[in-house]
């Protein structure tokens, strides 16, 4: 029988090949994912559960996609999920540092929404129902702030989050390597440039579900909040081989 111990350092160092690794992170997630339940609650800890796994759910699914274009060699395609992998991994660190930071992104993003909603609400776009799901939106955003005793929703760009959920220098690198995929203008890659597999995007494209699901996790663990959880130590495992296997070093530096 092993120790608690035992059973941490022989989890912590998995030995994992890039052949497994896709697999490894896809299935880690999945496990830890499904034993979610939603407590139906109506307050900041609530909502910042269910943030927390509707983007680990969707970094789960966004990674699934991943690798299937990996599989076809459409490498282009997965440096544009590459992009929404990385955005993930910054709301789900942002948003588990408090209920009240997990609020305050809802509230942002629900008012972005609002906001690109009113500008189509004009003109020959302008319906009933548009003007109806914009009140709606609105009598949910209101209850949103209500919850976090403010009277407009706190603005926070992709930047900030990541330096409150102190990732800056992680974000931007994954920035760095991703925006020119994101948008239709002339930063596009070269001709010759074309359609190269990535190392970074892998590597995001592995941890971002892990990542994900870990604080997912956290919130709700009482061992990871007094360092002594089976779980934890196993995703710093997967995450250092993974990062091993795609960049070549154990702390994740994508530069
Ligand atoms: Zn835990």
């Amino acid at each position: 029988m092993k120790t608690r111990m035992q059973q941490r350092s022989s989890l912590a160092q998995p030995t994992f090949t890039m052949n497994d690794l896709p697999h490894r992170s896809l299935g880690f997630a999945k496990k830890i994912g499904e034993t979610w339940s939603d407590c139906r609650g109506g307050d900041c800890k609530a909502y910042q559960r269910r943030f927390l796994y509707v983007g680990a759910f969707g970094a789960y699914h966004t990674a699934r996609a991943y690798w299937l274009l990996h599989e076809n060699n459409s490498f282009n395609d997965c440096g544009i999920l590459a992009r929404n992998l990385l955005e993930r991994i910054i709301n789900s660190a942002f948003a588990a540092k408090s209920p009240t930071h997990a609020v305050e992104l809802i509230s942002h993003e629900l008012n972005d929404k609002i906001r690109r909603l009113k500008l189509l609400d004009h003109g020959p776009n302008a319906s009933p129902e548009l003007t109806g799901s914009i009140a709606d939106h609105e009598k949910h955003l209101h209850s949103f702030l209500t919850l976090i005793n403010k009277s407009r929703a706190p603005d926070w760009s992709y930047c900030r989050r990541a330096e409150e959920a102190g990732m800056l220098g992680f974000y931007r690198s994954g920035y760095f390597n991703l925006s020119r995929y994101a948008h239709a203008g002339y930063e596009v890659a070269r001709p010759e440039k074309h359609n190269q597999q990535s190392n970074t995007t892998d590597f995001i494209a592995l941890v971002a579900p892990i990542m994900t699901v870990a604080q997912c996790h956290g919130v709700d663990c009482l061992d990871c909040a007094a360092d002594k959880c089976l779980v934890h130590d196993e995703v710093k495992g997967i995450l250092r081989a993974c990062s091993l296997a795609t960049l070549g070093n154990e702390s994740g530096n994508m530069e």
